[in-house]
């Protein structure tokens, strides 16, 4: 290709062009074909062809593509909002749906709407934002702020804005050797309720969380009783809880959404990969009916807005998506084909000597990558360990998410593998054995 005029992530590589998608496949110019194992960054869950949702965008745009919704709402967009709540974690009760256009945008939404909440409800002082370390909440200045991801952060410090940190739970790091899983959930969680000491309860507006951490750490899911603790904190505060479910929700986990597992709902839940699953950029965020009720009680109105929000084809095409994983059971795929691949990595990788920890839930897993595994050093950033893993993988055909240095003082070497809802068990397979070869 002559040089691209595209600014690329890499300056300076040249990138295949791809122009077409078969089924779980993609294919490039050269007619070669990648098994799509992480769809992107977790985005592509029906693959990248698939028939129904083809024909409900086709079938849309021959309707209507855009009105502004400062005059109108359309149907594809209350059809999906109403599909949404009806599907959303029980317990605080959600209300109602905004749509942008990325995880960040929603991200920023719902920071948004909770400091519009706090205002309305008549606690000003409410302005505080408790996120955790490692996370990855978007790439906008005020997402940016809120993730707790050291290698984005860096270039950019001092951020914008302000927020407050506490860390994750990262077993395979943070859990002492004698600790139950019990225990380190609720010494985690616990870490919130000192932070908002610290900070003075009356001044904390919202605690942030991704139920399974994406981006950041590869996968991670919290041990269970961390978010039912994180929820009773919460309450007992004031503070609301924003869940950042862009990666983790919309069946990734093997329920639409990760928190459903955890028994307890967030008061503002963001979604966006999983929504559209590639087919049109789209996001979400949703809001519980508490919130709603104090902001149609106060001002009425909805202090956020872009020009391309509620788009028409956008919502036809994630509400032909949504219908898809019902319809055709997929979450019961998610299920099967994720304990395929579970299986599968501790079968090959437990034993390995420089693989550290395996871990996931659903069709979201990760490899984490050690120089040693019985210190757990992490290898030399320069290594490049987790990059060379995935280009050795895309070589052979195989797509993966690799990432590094996510972590203040730790290299982090992830290879995050989110292949398609509608994968094959033969699809699984040849991810593994590729994973196999790309690591040795
Ligand atoms: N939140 C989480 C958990 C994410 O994983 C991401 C993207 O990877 C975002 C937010 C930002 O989404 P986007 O890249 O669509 O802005």
């Amino acid at each position: 290709m002559s040089q691209s005029s595209i600014f690329h992530r890499d300056l300076n590589s040249d990138l295949p062009v791809v122009v077409a998608g078969d089924g779980n496949f993609l294919i490039d110019a050269t007619g070669k074909r990648y098994l799509d194992a992480c769809g992107g960054a977790a985005v592509s869950c029906l693959g990248h062809d698939h028939p129904k949702v083809r024909e409900a965008i086709k079938a849309q745009v021959d309707k209507l593509a855009f009105a502004h919704t400062g005059s109108f709402t359309n149907q594809p967009a209350e059809d999906l909002a109403a599909h949404l709540v009806a599907r959303a974690p029980k317990g605080t009760g959600a209300g109602r749906v905004m749509y942008l256009g990325s995880g960040s945008e929603a991200m920023e939404a719902a920071l948004k709407l909770a400091r519009q909440y706090c205002l309305e409800k008549g606690e000003p002082e409410r302005r505080h934002i408790i996120a955790r370390k490692p996370s990855y909440h978007g790439n906008t200045l005020g997402a940016l702020a809120t993730g707790g991801h050291a290698g984005r952060r860096a270039p950019f410090a001092p951020l914008l804005i302000e927020v407050n940190h506490i860390d994750a739970p990262y077993p395979y790091r943070l859990q002492h050797d004698s600790e139950g899983d019990a225990d380190f959930a609720v010494r985690m969680a616990n870490l919130l309720e000192e932070e908002i000491q610290r900070l003075g309860a009356e001044t904390v507006m919202a605690f942030v969380a991704e139920p399974v951490v994406g981006a950041s750490l590869g996968t991670q899911p919290a041990p269970a009783g961390y978010f039912k603790r994180i929820r009773e904190i919460c309450d007992q505060y004031g503070v609301l809880f924003i869940a950042d479910e862009v990666m983790s929700g919309m069946g990734r986990t093997g329920t639409s959404f990760a928190l459903e597992q955890e028994g307890i709902a967030a008061d503002l839940t963001t979604m966006a990969k999983g929504l559209g699953a590639g087919y049109q950029p789209i996001a979400a965020v949703m809001a519980a009916q508490k919130v709603v009720d104090v902001i149609k009680a106060g001002s009425g109105k909805l202090w956020n807005g872009h020009t391309y929000m509620s788009h028409a084809i956008a919502t036809a095409g994630a509400l032909a998506v949504q219908q898809v994983i019902e319809n055709e059971s997929l979450l019961d795929n998610v299920i099967a084909r994720g304990k395929q691949l579970e299986a599968g990595l501790r079968k090959a990788f437990a034993q390995h000597p420089h693989v550290g920890d395996i871990r996931g839930r659903g069709l979201f897993w990760t490899i984490e990558m050690v120089a040693d595994r019985a210190t757990k050093a992490p290898f030399d950033p320069a290594d490049e360990i987790a990059p060379k893993i995935g280009a050795a993988a895309k070589v052979r055909g195989v797509m993966t998410y690799p990432s590094q240095g996510c972590i203040d003082g730790i290299n982090g070497d992830h290879v995050l593998l989110a292949p398609s809802y509608t994968s094959s068990e033969a699809e699984i397979e040849q991810i593994l054995e590729t994973l196999v070869h790309a690591v040795s």
